[in-house]
């Protein structure tokens, strides 16, 4: 069954149900509250009668007074001791054939009576002749009875009529809750099918789950087309980077084949580009590999650690690695929550990136703020070009193709760094200044305990 016509037969069977029942309370409160009220006035006259017994002393004044109180549509009855009957009057045919008989431990009695309800009651009296009597009166309820029927047309008329708007509203409602599912069905079969990211029509002032839902929705759908794109453009510069290397090995492995043999001069130059290639190739898939990994948040780890150790660790790696000398300033001891290993690996970027390019001394300083902890890297190299700075976090991206090539730089440097510090946490800020140098300044958050 669909959710619109669950919805549809669920809330008007719902609302059916509660108009029954409401109209069954009101019914038999109805019916039995006249039934209260004809008891009363029952009793009443029979209580007036009695009084008026009491004053008699000749049995044939007696049975004219019974004539006057006789209900209409109704019987009047005297009994004796023993069951004797003594008198009886009636307003209404059948009586003589079956005289309703009140049970004496009910207040009042009803039985059927020619397709009527009969109520009897029956009370104790003085008779004129001094015996003491039983008077039973009964009154036939035809006018309870149609004002009963009348009621129940009344009550099943309102009841259809109630139905047609509640039909509406449940209709209306059952539209409501689809259609942005269905909205939404489509647009995922569209999508499905036709490769794409298809959003949905959504009200902008829309507050309610179902508006969230569709918001949600087409986030959802910007990002997976966002993802979708970096990962096609990441496949397809990285490809187009590994070919500019494969197609020099090739080129050379074939001038090797042709001419190797007769110029050896030749076969050492052919073999140092290879293996320069070679290597080049291999940094940048390990690269790839690190770009891969760094993404994974599961990978991070984070226990308190000494950033001044980290910091002195790198620093002196580059300075044996390379013979550049890197000058550390800041706080001797500085503890803070983070994952050493890939903090690390971070700082050594950064510093590779200066030792490249630039010259001359680099320098990290360490500084430790309210809520933050900055560590600067500084270089007095050439420095970026404002125009390149907002792209050097996209993956392969690169500053004057020349200048690269001559470094050797992959363009995956920075992209690293950034996924690095999105998993730490962190935050990086690039600052630099053509000729004069580039800072490059990661931003820590300090725990309130540590230090
Ligand atoms: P690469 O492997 O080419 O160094 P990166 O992602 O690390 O790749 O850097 C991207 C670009 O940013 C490089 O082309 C480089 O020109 C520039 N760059 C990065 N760090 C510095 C720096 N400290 N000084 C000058 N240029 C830099």
């Amino acid at each position: 069954m669909k959710l619109k016509t669950k919805i549809h037969f669920l809330s008007t069977l719902m609302m059916l149900i509660l108009l029954i029942l409401s109209n069954l309370g009101i019914y038999f409160t109805f019916d039995r509250t006249q039934h209260k009220t004809e008891y009363s006035q029952l009793l009443g006259s029979a209580k007036e009668l009695t009084v008026a017994l009491n004053k008699m002393t000749d049995e044939e004044e007696a049975e004219i007074i019974l004539r006057a109180y006789v209900p209409p549509n109704g019987a009047l009855r005297v009994v004796g001791e023993e069951g004797k009957d003594i008198l009886s009057v009636q307003s209404m045919e059948g009586f003589d054939k079956k005289f309703p008989i009140p049970k004496k431990d009910e207040q009042y009695t009803l039985v059927p009576f020619n397709g009527y309800e009969a109520l009897s009651i029956a009370i104790p009296t003085i008779w004129p002749t001094e015996e003491v009597v039983q008077l039973e009166v009964t009154q036939v309820l035809t006018d309870l009875k149609a004002n009963l029927k009348l009621l129940r047309v009344v009550m099943i008329g309102i009841t259809l009529f109630a139905m047609i708007p509640i039909v509406i509203s449940s209709m209306t409602l059952g539209r409501i809750v689809t259609q942005p599912i269905e909205k939404l069905i489509h647009a995922m079969t569209a999508s499905r099918k036709s490769g794409t990211f298809q959003q949905i029509a959504v009200p902008e002032q829309g507050k309610d789950e179902l508006a969230q839902m569709g918001q949600t929705f087409n986030e959802l759908m910007i990002q997976l087309e966002q993802n979708y794109r970096k990962q096609e453009k990441f496949v397809s510069d990285a490809s187009h980077e590994l070919k500019t290397p494969i197609t020099v090995i090739d080129s050379y492995a074939r001038l090797l084949e042709r001419r190797g043999m007769d110029k050896p001069e030749l076969t050492e130059e052919a073999l140092t580009a290879i293996r320069n290639e070679t290597k080049r190739m291999k940094e940048m898939i390990e690269q790839m590999l690190d770009l891969a990994r760094n993404n994974e948040p599961a990978s991070y780890v984070f226990e308190e650690t000494d950033l001044r150790i980290l910091v002195d660790d790198a620093a002196r790696m580059i300075t044996s690695a390379y013979g550049r000398a890197v000058h550390v300033k800041g706080p001797d001891q500085l503890k803070l929550s983070t994952d050493g290993t890939h903090l690390k690996q971070l700082l050594i970027i950064l510093l590779d990136n200066a030792r490249k390019y630039s010259e001359q001394n680099i320098d990290v300083e360490v500084e430790l703020l309210n809520q933050y902890v900055a560590v600067r890297i500084r270089d007095y190299g050439k420095g970026i070009p404002e125009k390149d700075i907002p792209f050097l976090f996209d993956r392969f991206y690169r500053v004057g193709e020349d200048r690269n090539r001559k470094t050797g730089g992959t363009g995956l440097g920075l992209a690293i760094a950034n996924e690095i510090s999105i998993g730490l946490g962190t935050k990086l800020d690039i600052e630099s200044e053509e000729g004069k140098g580039t800072v490059v300044t990661i931003w820590l958050q300090k725990k309130p305990d540590s230090q």
